[in-house]
């Protein structure tokens, strides 16, 4: 079988948003789609270790801002790369506004938001799908959606390196951070992005 086919599958980035007892809190996910027309549903599936994912399944609400190519990487940074249970991510936020349900959305970098209250929840062991209904959108901008192949090309650091030693070492694929080394450890969580091992591929530097 060859898995990188599933390399080929195409994914949005998208700001999921939600609130669950006075506490805001935004992350990154690829997994927002449209599943019905009539009536208009969506779906995203979202892994039970994002702070979010517990804001969504208690309150029933969310809004996913659409993130474009005008993104820059401060916002995969921000959203991605920390988490709500550390910091408050909307504490001096600029670029965010309340929309009609009350819950943030994410203002530049974005094209469109979507509001929707949950449906349906299945439990998928690591991540949770949520089936919800749209209550409102808006269109932020004109700019093209970001795909996760244009993050990756365009938008994700380019790793700088200083010379050309023929050097094993390890890539972050999520963020480009570099592990310099023959041998990557199986536990080791990449200190910029916080993504395990599994997501790190062997270069030469
Ligand atoms: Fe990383």
């Amino acid at each position: 079988m060859d898995k990188k086919a599933m390399y080929k599958l195409s994914y949005g980035l998208f700001v999921l948003t939600s609130a669950f007892e006075g506490k805001d809190n935004g992350c990154i996910i690829n997994t927002g789609i449209q599943v019905t027309n009539e009536p208009n549903r969506i779906s995203i599936a979202v892994n039970k270790d994002n702070f979010t994912q517990k804001q969504v399944q208690k309150s029933g609400r969310f809004n996913l801002s659409i993130l474009s190519e005008a993104a820059d990487f401060d916002i995969f940074r921000h959203f991605g790369f920390q988490s709500g249970r550390d910091v408050d991510k909307f504490a001096n936020y600029p670029d965010c506004k309340r929309a009609a349900n009350g819950l943030y959305v994410i203002t530049a970098g974005t094209n469109a938001y979507i509001s929707a209250t949950v449906e349906q929840s299945v439990d998928l062991g690591s991540h949770t799908l949520f089936i919800a209904a749209v209550d409102d959108m808006e269109t932020l901008s004109n700019e093209s959606s970001a795909t996760y192949a244009y993050y990756q090309s365009q938008i994700k650091p380019k790793p700088v390196l200083q010379t050309t030693s023929g050097k094993t070492a390890w890539r972050c694929t999520v963020c480009g951070y570099i592990y310099e080394g023959e041998e990557l450890p199986a536990d080791f969580i990449c200190p910029l992005c916080k993504h395990p091992a599994s997501d790190f591929e062997k270069v030469t530097i």
